[in-house]
């Protein structure tokens, strides 16, 4: 039963673990094109510490793990970590988002440690496109991260798609029918403007509805559908018949905070209570006393916001608190 309960009630039993801000990719949405500043390997919570980190939580409640970045695989042998967090008591699920560009050499690896499930982000299904919005990346290489995810069993295998206007939303019909023959959840998740609230984001927003209606006018009938297994705020659909499953998680337009279970820790050894809002709390100094840990925790979720404000930047709106300066690859995903 999770101790972790703020004042609208909502119980935290899931932290989102960013082992990196680093990422071999520079997708268009995620990082501005002249980089970003790293941070020193030195400024990373270490292994251990992420574990004793995780060890408190678990104390408290915390039963599901996501490990996110920058790029996951990019930290030298995850595993090993996956190994230590999936022996703490009360850990049920770990699962890890990653670009899928490394995966088909650790698959197997992780799988053998301890990782559930993995969601692979993929934008595009044409090569040229995805190297274009990943600023590099090779989509063979992704794809062949998804075969090697079937392969060694990794269920339910999700892939996040996030769709920008004059992008990628010509491919709507494209992703929708690769769920037809393959057992994937593909989830649309709408752009965010996380770290990022510019001009850039502002005509590059779209609103799934339009994804929804799209559907329609391609002719694919989308049912309703409840049995896709997830902490996530998907609302999920299917085509009739098909093997594989729709996501929609559209944050911007129709935000799920009421139900929000989630607390994040960056690599840098800060806990967020929410992805949105710039407030953090360093556990740096408190690895060495569970208690003070703990006490952490409940402080982190003391002034958690009812909601997040993204839509208030479309029309330059007052927000009710600072936004984060982070952007997504800093924070973890
Ligand atoms: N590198 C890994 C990956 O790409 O899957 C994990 C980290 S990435 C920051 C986690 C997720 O955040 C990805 O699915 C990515 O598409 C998504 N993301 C990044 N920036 C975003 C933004 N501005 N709006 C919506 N999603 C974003
Ligand atoms: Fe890297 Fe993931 Fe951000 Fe793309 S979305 S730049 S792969 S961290």
């Amino acid at each position: 039963m999770s101790q972790l309960v703020d004042r609208f009630n909502r119980k935290h039993d899931y932290l989102r673990i960013s082992v990196t801000d680093r990422c071999n990719l520079r997708c268009v949405y995620c990082m501005p094109p002249e980089g970003i500043q790293f941070l020193k390997h030195s400024d990373l919570l270490s292994y251990e510490e992420i574990e004793k980190v995780v060890k408190v939580g678990a104390s408290l409640g915390i039963r599901k793990l996501r490990l996110t970045g920058g790029e996951p695989l990019v930290r030298k042998d995850l595993e090993v970590l996956v190994k230590k967090l999936s022996q703490i008591e009360g850990i049920e699920d770990i699962a890890l988002t990653t670009n899928g560009i490394f995966l088909a050499k650790k698959a197997k690896l992780l799988k053998e440690a301890g990782v559930t499930r993995v969601n692979i982000s993929l934008d595009s299904l044409r090569p040229d496109r995805y190297k274009e919005i990943t600023r590099g990346g090779d989509l063979q290489r992704v794809l062949d991260g998804i075969a090697a995810s079937f392969e060694v069993g990794f269920q339910p295998l999700k892939i996040n798609t996030v769709l920008m206007k004059g992008f990628n939303d010509d491919e709507i019909g494209d992703f929708l029918h690769m769920t037809i023959d393959q057992p994937i959840n593909l989830r649309f998740i709408e752009y965010m403007p996380i770290g990022h609230a510019d001009e850039a984001w502002k005509t590059g927003y779209l609103s799934l509805l339009f994804v929804k209606e799209k559907a329609k006018q391609l002719g694919f009938e989308l049912e309703k559908s409840e049995d896709v297994y997830g902490n996530g705020p998907s609302d999920n659909f299917r085509i009739r018949g098909a093997k594989g499953s729709i996501g929609f998680i559209n944050p911007v337009s129709d935000h799920f905070c009421s139900s929000c279970n989630r607390l994040r820790l960056t690599s840098d050894g800060y806990l967020k209570a929410c992805l949105y809002w710039d407030e953090e709390l360093n556990v740096k100094n408190y690895l060495d006393d569970d208690e003070k840990l703990k006490q952490l925790y409940f402080k982190s979720l003391i002034n958690k916001p009812e909601n997040h404000e993204m839509a208030k930047v479309m029309n330059d709106e007052t927000q009710s608190h600072q936004p984060t300066v982070r952007r997504m690859s800093q924070i973890g995903g």
